[in-house]
């Protein structure tokens, strides 16, 4: 069986920017990711990324594919359901097809939490987001809606408070569970709250207005949800690996607990932005360039 230098598990931006740094120092790369899955699928204009100004998400990630394959690293769709460490490590993919390598890099990123609203699939990305540092520019002094009841919502909130005054933190039903700090904050800032719960997000091609349960509607220009965020631990699980709040802990070299095992981008938390997950991908892939070629010192001059 071909043993790959390295497998790298995912296909958003920290495994494509891993495959690139991987596949240039000539190793034998496998990628297997579903980058219909990735978060970046639903990224209408990657502003805040140097570049890539008026690209959408689904185009950056295919240019990026391109971009691996022609390094010579290899690409599969399709789901990791099963990986182990012997003497390598022995990946198992949903079609029952299993691979070797003698090192891998978890890059699976997280999934935000939908809110299961009416309307929220259709406007996802028209007047409807998940990301104040990915899509609030556009509303700048704008009317916008925050849907959320805990420290990730009063943080969006915080984010937008740079960009319009006018915002209202809707928990949906729940009680507020925010810290004190963060409360502080948001009473300085005058924001409204409201408890509501939100029945329908409605609009023909953006969004128009949100409807509460007793039917009451609101106009906003645009809604954020920020429910926080469910991330891929069953590696972890597997390999018992370190975690911490759920997701994957790693050095500054983007090593895990495990020799031979390395995680970057969305699935060992931090910022939700590509730069943050390209970053650490590259960094996880130098490191393990030097652990398969047995370097001491790869592109660091210190
Ligand atoms: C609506 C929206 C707009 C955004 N806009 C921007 C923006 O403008 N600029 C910006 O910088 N960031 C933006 N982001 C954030 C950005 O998408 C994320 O920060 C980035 O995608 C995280 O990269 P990642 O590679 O860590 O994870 P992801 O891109 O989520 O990739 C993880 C990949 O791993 C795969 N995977 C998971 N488990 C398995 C498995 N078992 N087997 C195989 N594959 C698996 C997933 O299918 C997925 O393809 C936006 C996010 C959203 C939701």
């Amino acid at each position: 069986m071909l043993i790959y230098d390295t497998l790298i598990i995912g296909s958003g931006p920290t495994a494509l920017t891993a495959a690139v740094f991987t596949a240039r120092a000539n190793l034998k790369v496998l990628v297997i990711g579903e980058p219909k899955k990735s978060m970046l699928v639903s990224a209408a204009d990657l502003g805040n990324y140097i570049g890539t100004d008026g690209m959408s998400g689904p185009e950056w990630l295919d240019k990026g594919i391109e971009q691996i394959k022609k390094y010579g690293s290899e690409f599969l769709e399709q789901e990791v359901v099963h990986v182990e460490k012997r003497e390598n490590f022995k990946i198992k993919t949903a079609d029952n097809k299993t691979y070797e390598s003698k090192t891998i890099i978890i890059c699976t990123g997280v999934a935000l939490r939908p809110a299961g609203i009416a309307g929220e699939k259709e406007l996802l990305g028209k007047g409807v987001h998940t990301c104040v540092a990915c899509d609030g520019w556009p509303y700048k002094q704008k009317k916008v809606g925050v849907i959320g009841n805990t420290n990730h919502a009063a943080e969006e909130v915080i984010e937008l408070l740079a960009l319009t005054k006018d915002v209202t933190l809707i928990s949906n039903g729940k009680e507020f569970s925010i810290s004190k700090e963060l409360m502080d904050e948001l009473n300085k800032a005058k924001i409204k709250f409201l408890k509501d719960k939100v029945s329908e997000f409605k609009g023909e091609k953006k969004l128009e207005k949100v409807i509460l349960a007793d039917n009451q509607e609101l106009v906003f220009d645009g809604v954020f949800l920020a429910l926080g965020a469910t991330t891929a631990l069953a590696f972890a699980q597997k390999l018992a690996l370190d975690t911490k709040n759920n997701y994957l802990v790693v050095d500054s070299e983007g090593k895990t607990s495990l020799d031979g095992c390395y995680a970057a981008g969305a699935c060992t938390g931090g910022n939700l932005q590509i730069a943050k997950s390209a970053g650490e991908g590259c960094n996880a892939a130098i490191s393990v360039i030097k652990k398969v070629k047995g370097l001491a010192n790869y592109s660091d001059l210190t």
